[in-house]
């Protein structure tokens, strides 16, 4: 094919400018994602042999770092997977994350000192080479492919060349050509050594293949490759857990909460889970990455295993290492498989614990945790009849009574004398439903409410009978009998004449038109019958086009 001169798609582009003027300061990263990247293409160059008999040499995998002080280039290389010319223009020279123009987006309205932050969410990898280079040098060849290999090279502005390359191994390397030496950064040089052993210690220790700088008897490995889920919580720090959190999640901001699992006997599994700090930006999207990483006694097994984690629990973040699957075990089986439901099982009920420990011992953390994916976790509560009251004990509603969001306990507690039900209304928003007519007699006489303004509150509250024997009922629905309603019925007396007057005038639109208690100030207000879909389900049916 020989050589071509290609345009980076535009997004790429715009990325590319945002890396080149680097406006994050940490510039240490771009090795940690050259070796992050290194890392997934020899976990895929193992399954490849696993799983597809893909014939390839992976008896020593690993990592190589080469430096020179004096041309100043940095090389990491790899014997992984490799890339096709398709694969190179495809991956590299494109972005093809779902999301990307939503970052951009984000990224025109953002200060700069969220630019940063919003760019982490999004992982854009390779790129952050350019925040040190004024130019970058790959060469790959695929694992299985005969021939020549593919050269790309960039300066990172709008374009790139492509061209075959003669005579190169299986696998990558990244040769990062550094900018001069500006004051800023006069300190060191990423061609140092010394520098590289701290970045990779630092950022890359856990990564489970060997990370080698030297030659001849000089060689060194960097990293321990100690796998993080394997090793005691009180010998691992904080730091090196918020490091493999970012490596499996791309996401730069510390999580929130780190759960570790053990479990032994007839089957064996160690997990590593973590609650972030912030939901990502495609939660609700149904195209949106989730799972976890699975791994089979330390090997990489699979990304994205929605098997391990119901939907609900999505935004959770983590690794699960089984003793006992076939390492060539596939998605289809593991659907099946009743050891992967057992696990999941526990880790549903290790994650609300969890929460339930955020909410009982730490408010700060849960009110971070409810306001990211409160909204998620509810859907657990259609979706996973099972663990409905663990849910709903760890649920928080807002309500009339103050400003902080009660739990159902407390709610409870705080009911009236004769009050035997848990009232609520739902809407779009608190000011909404605060000023509903539907809510003045319950205001006037002192019921709490509960404001439940989320779209999926609509539907749960169907789908949850009652909370601890408790009926939860909607006070715009029926015949909602205060205890006050049910000592003094209302004789109609002499509105008679006034309601058939009504009933007769509203006949095509109302099905009845009765007397109430529920109106203090109000003259009328409108009810659904009690089997009724309420008006904000009714909208949302509407706008989904049903
Ligand atoms: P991410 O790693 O989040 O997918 P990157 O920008 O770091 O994003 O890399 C983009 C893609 O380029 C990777 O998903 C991978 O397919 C490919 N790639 C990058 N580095 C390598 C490598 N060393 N070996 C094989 N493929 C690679
Ligand atoms: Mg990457």
């Amino acid at each position: 094919m020989g050589m071509e001169t290609l345009e980076f798609q535009a997004e790429a582009r715009q990325l590319l400018q945002l890396m080149v003027h680097s406006i994050y300061s940490n510039k240490d990263i771009f090795l940690r994602e050259l070796i992050s990247n290194a890392s997934d293409a020899l976990d895929k160059l193992r399954l490849a042999t696993l799983q597809d008999g893909l014939e390839a040499d992976t008896s020593d995998l690993h990592i190589e770092i080469e430096a020179d002080t004096e041309a100043r280039t940095l090389t990491v290389r790899d014997n992984g997977i490799g890339m096709t010319r398709e694969e190179v223009v495809d991956l590299i020279g494109t972005i093809a994350k779902s999301g990307t123009a939503d970052l951009l987006t984000r990224l025109k309205e953002a200060t700069e000192a969220r630019d940063a932050e919003l760019i982490g969410q999004f992982g854009v990898g390779f790129y952050s080479t350019f925040m040190v280079a004024d130019k970058v040098t790959l060469v790959t060849r695929k694992a299985g492919t005969e021939g020549h290999g593919t050269r790309w090279e960039s300066a990172g502005e709008g374009t790139y060349t492509i061209d075959d390359a003669p005579d190169v191994p299986v696998g990558t390397s990244v040769t990062v050509h550094l900018r001069p030496k500006d004051e800023e950064d006069a300190l060191f040089d990423y061609a140092d050594a010394w520098k590289i052993k701290e970045i990779v210690k630092h950022y890359s220790d856990f990564i489970s293949f060997p990370i080698r700088m030297g030659s001849g008897d000089d060689v060194e490995t960097l990293n321990s490759m100690k796998a993080l889920w394997a090793r005691p919580r009180s010998e691992v720090s904080d730091e090196e857990y918020h490091q493999f959190y970012r490596h499996i999640s791309h996401d730069w901001s510390d999580p929130l909460e780190i759960i570790n699992m053990r479990a032994e006997g007839t089957f064996e599994y160690e997990a590593l889970l973590f609650l972030p700090s912030r939901a990502p930006h495609d939660l609700f999207q149904r195209d949106a990455r989730r799972g976890l990483q699975l791994y089979v006694r330390r090997v990489f097994i699979m990304d994205d295993s929605k098997e391990l984690i119901p939907d609900y629990l999505r935004f959770v973040k983590g690794v699960v290492d089984a003793a006992d699957l076939s390492l060539n075990i596939s998605r289809e089986i593991l659907q099946q498989d009743r050891h992967i439901q057992m696990i999941r099982r526990r880790l549903v009920k290790k994650v609300l614990s969890t929460i339930k420990d955020l909410l009982n011992n730490h408010p700060e953390k849960y009110a971070t945790f409810w306001r990211e994916f409160g909204r998620a976790l509810k859907e657990g509560l259609l979706n996973d009849p099972d663990n409905q009251k663990a849910i709903l004990d760890v649920s928080t509603f807002s309500s009339t009574e103050g400003t902080e969001p009660t739990t159902l306990a407390a709610y409870v507690e705080r009911m009236k004398e004769g009050q035997e039900e848990i009232y609520y209304l739902t809407g779009e928003s608190r000011s909404q439903v605060e000023n509903s007519p539907h809510m003045e007699a319950f205001q006037a006489q002192g019921y709490e409410v509960l404001i439940l303004t989320d779209p999926v509150d609509e539907i749960w509250v169907e789908a949850v009978p009652d909370y601890d024997g408790r009926k939860l009922q909607s006070v715009a629905r029926g015949t909602v009998d205060l205890p006050k309603d049910k000592e003094e019925p209302e004789p109609e007396g002499d509105f008679g004449p006034l309601l058939s007057f009504l009933k007769e005038r509203l006949e095509a639109s109302v099905k009845e038109v009765r007397l109430s208690h529920r109106l203090t100030t109000s003259a009328a207000c409108l009810v659904s019958d009690t089997d009724d879909i309420t008006p904000t389900l009714e909208k949302m049916y509407r706008a989904m086009g049903q």
